[in-house]
């Protein structure tokens, strides 16, 4: 390239940066890794477990440090087998006294058995099956994003009401079907609104968000029950450049979190990557998943805050 060229070529760089929105919403996706590690650093968190106490301990500490208000719902609950297990909701305030409000959802528990895609029940022996997973993905990708999206919060404090909910129980027993001892803390939040009138403007549950090689099809009871909530993830996606990610085709529908909130009348969608080999497997672990993908989906999670 000539002088002049090169010179001209950074003039009018300078000139098309200048006219161009700032995209960048300031998430660091390497914080989000960060924490999901420390998160995973505790063992699995199968609800009432030491691990999952000191697990939960540490989220409210971290979430009291960025939020306004941190909600604790503490309870007792009988699974099938008629054992009581103590859970914890987590509810993480932002402007808690707006009305208008966003509900990021996202559970923080691990599960207690391998029951994973790997080999097929009867190929696996008891002693196998009874592993619990590590949860780097499942359980852990979306508390390292909401920590670190408390880190933007408590920064920038958002215009809209934001609440932060980490389920607990959402993997416990069995998705079926039917589903048995799953989707607890959820269902318990559906029951137990932080408030008599509380309507969130929109809800996005975000679980298994941080595979190496992320791929987010839209969710089937997503697009039926609020394609509206839908179709506002996707665009922001694509404007921000990831459409190679949040991809817009039917990935199929899925019983999670969003399930019982969805029934309680809530607009809430599904943003999960259930395409992950390690799923239900002892191999979930913190090197299959990535701060850039944790980057690509809590850049969008912000941005949806900044445009509300
Ligand atoms: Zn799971």
């Amino acid at each position: 390239m000539k002088p002049l060229t090169t010179l001209a070529f950074i003039l009018l760089c300078v000139a098309c940066r200048g006219e161009a929105p700032d995209k960048s919403t300031g998430f660091d996706g390497a914080a989000a890794y960060g924490y999901a590690g420390v998160q995973v650093g505790f063992g699995p968190r199968v609800p009432g477990t030491p691990a999952a106490k000191a697990a939960g301990d540490w989220i409210v500490a971290e979430m009291r440090k960025r939020a306004d208000q941190v909600v604790v719902q503490a309870f007792d609950y009988k699974d099938a087998k008629g054992k009581i297990v103590p859970m914890r909701n987590i509810l993480a305030r932002f402007r808690p006294e707006l009305k208008d409000r966003i509900l990021y959802v996202t559970h923080w528990d691990s599960r207690p058995t391998s029951t994973g895609r790997c080999c097929s029940p009867e190929a696996q022996t008891e002693v196998e099956r009874n592993v619990p997973v590590p949860g780097a993905n499942d359980g852990a990708s979306g508390v390292g994003m909401f920590i670190a999206l408390g880190d933007l919060l408590k920064k920038n404090k958002p215009a809209v009401g934001v609440d932060l909910l980490f389920t607990d129980g959402e993997d416990y027993g069995v998705f079926g079907p039917p589903p048995v001892d799953v989707l607890i803390g959820a269902q318990y939040f559906a029951d137990h609104p932080p408030q008599a009138d509380y309507h969130p403007l929109f809800g996005v549950l975000w679980d298994m968000i941080g595979d190496k090689d992320l791929r987010i099809p839209q969710e089937g009871n997503s697009i039926n029950s609020a394609p509206e909530v839908v179709q506002r993830v996707w665009d922001l996606a694509a404007e921000l450049g990831h459409s190679d990610v949040f991809v817009p085709e039917n990935g199929g529908g899925i019983d999670d979190d969003h399930t019982p909130l969805l029934r309680a009348g809530y607009r809430i969608i599904d943003v999960i990557d259930l395409n992950y080999k390690p799923h239900h497997t002892p191999e979930d672990t913190m090197d299959k998943i990535s701060a850039k993908s944790l980057g690509i989906v809590g850049d969008v999670a912000a941005a949806l805050i900044a445009r509300q």
